[in-house]
């Protein structure tokens, strides 16, 4: 039990707090009570001189508890008070810790998506985008896929259904999400009179099962040159130039055959890896060469849908695998990496 008078400072101190609306209030408060001159309790703790040994001892051991409820009480009501401030009439302390803002960055592979770009650009390719939305006709038909050929099937194509698209349609009618860019060469073709020379970024999708190496929509890029007389030594030296640009120092190429339905004669551009140059290292899997992209001179009957006659002109096509790309410029030998949107791995890119 405290004194009488203990206990009304105590009440009177929890009513004038209820009663506080704001920091100044609240700083008169804390005048009235704990001031280092005239403060209520200070003013008592000064007086128990005058009182006899017992006395003194049980009211300062109330006159400190009293303190206490008092700071305590003053503490809480001004985290009360400052909560409910705005963020800009809140006093600042400039004592405290800053927040870092959150910032983001570009993905590795958009990355070098733009650094093709810009190289390829510097060499006067146009940058072209094609629909995602297409037909058979141009992804399969006009891509010189036989009619029974199993890549059709093997694509993985998303054929759209629903209304206004019979189950039976075939070609133009029959429509897709796209599965390859190189549907959208012809396109162009059909647009632009040669000579010319265009890149074609962008996402395609397949309806694979999706597990560590198989995404169900990704990034692919392309590039075409058509012109009257181009042998194919002068796109590998283009292509040489295209990844010294990106990689920043010289590199190495060589050229394979290779073999796909819209080109005759397809290859394959396999580029001296970078960081072990040549030796052999976990990223190239100890060959020192990095298949890169394939490619080839588009097939007669791609130029034929392209309006185009193969006898008149001659054509250059790759199609660049980005992420091979990104696995040299870091040295990193695992893809799924850049595919698992794992922040703490893509923030170091920034
Ligand atoms: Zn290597």
């Amino acid at each position: 039990m405290y004194t009488q008078e203990t206990n009304n400072l105590l009440n009177e101190f929890h009513q004038a707090l209820e009663r506080v609306a704001s920091v100044e209030e609240l700083r008169g408060l804390r005048e009235l009570y704990l001031g280092r001159k005239n403060g209520l309790i200070g003013v008592r703790l000064k007086s128990l001189g005058t009182l006899s040994p017992a006395d003194r001892r049980t009211v300062g051991a109330e006159l400190n508890d009293l303190k206490g409820f008092v700071e305590t009480g003053l503490a809480n009501k001004e985290a009360a008070l400052l909560d409910s401030l705005s963020v800009l009439t809140r006093p600042i302390d400039v004592s405290l810790p800053g927040i870092a803002p959150l910032d983001g960055g570009l993905h590795p592979t958009i990355q070098m998506m733009y650094d093709l770009n810009d190289a390829f650009a510097a060499l006067n390719f146009e940058i072209f985008e094609g629909p995602e939305v297409t037909s058979e006709l141009y992804e399969f038909d006009h891509m010189n896929f036989p009619p029974d050929h199993p890549a059709r099937e093997s694509m993985d194509t998303y054929w759209l259904e629903g209304s206004g698209i019979s189950a039976d349609a075939r070609g133009a009618d029959r429509l897709a999400i796209r599965p390859h860019l190189t549907g959208g060469s012809v396109r162009y073709m059909q647009r632009h009179t040669p000579p010319f020379r265009f890149v074609y970024p962008g996402r395609v999708y397949r309806n694979e099962t999706t597990d560590a190496r198989h995404e169900r929509a990704f990034f692919q890029y392309e590039a075409l040159i058509v012109e009257k007389h181009l042998p194919f030594s002068a796109g590998q030296l283009l292509i040489k130039t295209v990844l010294s640009t990106v990689f920043g120092r010289p590199v190495t190429t060589r050229m394979r055959a290779g073999f796909f339905p819209f080109v005759e004669p397809g290859f394959e551009i396999d580029m001296q890896c970078l960081i072990c140059d040549g030796a052999g290292c976990k990223v190239c899997k100890q060959v020192g060469w990095i298949e890169v992209m394939p490619g080839g001179m588009p097939h007669p009957n791609v130029f034929k849908a392209g309006g185009l006659d193969h006898n008149e002109w001659m054509g250059f096509y790759v199609n660049v695998g980005l992420d091979r790309l990104v696995m040299m410029r870091y040295g990193i030998d695992d893809v799924r990496l850049f595919h698992s949107a794992d922040l703490r791995f893509l923030s170091q890119f920034r």
